[in-house]
């Protein structure tokens, strides 16, 4: 057999490929909040076996101009590249725009668990989220009334609008006093 007629390693590897590639991502972790992953966000969306060899990585950004995706496309070639998996390149997805509803429900525990309020759906209809234990504020645009993710309580207060990071707001806790972040929906 002529071995220069056989295709090049990851072309036979297709599939294989694809899902080892799902697999390292799985484990890249969000680089502000490292208790929740890239795909847990939503962010990664897609892992396309090129036509022409290359793997494609599709990311949506959670906001335009975060400044956590550079980090983010550096964390993704670094997870690639250690499970031997190159080449590969990433493709940025604007359209749908992310939104915090494509947090998975683990995520979301997670967030809590580490002391940041997870965010409200805004996108759900209400029929399809039954259980509402939070009202959400009547007012269009008015904040949501968020709950403490140390004591439960929802006498909070926001003291700003952003906490952290951009995507972050601060809020107190008027019970435990404790301080926290919340993930603003959107
Ligand atoms: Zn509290």
């Amino acid at each position: 057999m002529n071995v220069a007629t056989l295709p090049p390693r990851h072309h036979r590897t297709t599939d294989g490929r694809t899902a080892r590639a799902w697999a390292a991502l799985e484990a890249v972790p969000d680089p502000e909040i490292p208790v929740v992953s890239i795909r847990d966000l939503g962010i990664l969306r897609d892992v396309v076996p090129g036509a022409d060899g290359v793997l494609e990585i599709v990311i949506t950004p959670t906001y335009s101009g975060c400044p956590a995706m550079s980090q983010i496309a550096e964390d993704i070639g670094q997870a690639l590249d250690g499970a031997g998996l190159a080449p590969w390149r990433i493709r940025s997805v604007l359209a749908p725009a992310w939104t915090t509803d494509w947090i998975t429900p683990a995520a979301r525990e997670r967030l809590r668990a580490f002391g940041i309020a997870p965010p409200g759906q805004c996108g759900t209809p209400a029929a399809v989220q039954p259980l509402r234990f939070v009202p959400r504020a009547a007012r269009a645009g008015a904040p949501d009334v968020v709950a403490c993710p140390r004591c439960g309580s929802v006498h909070t207060q926001e003291i700003s609008r952003f906490a952290s990071t951009a995507c972050k707001a601060l809020y107190r806790c008027l019970d435990c006093r404790e301080p926290f972040d919340y993930f603003k929906p959107y």
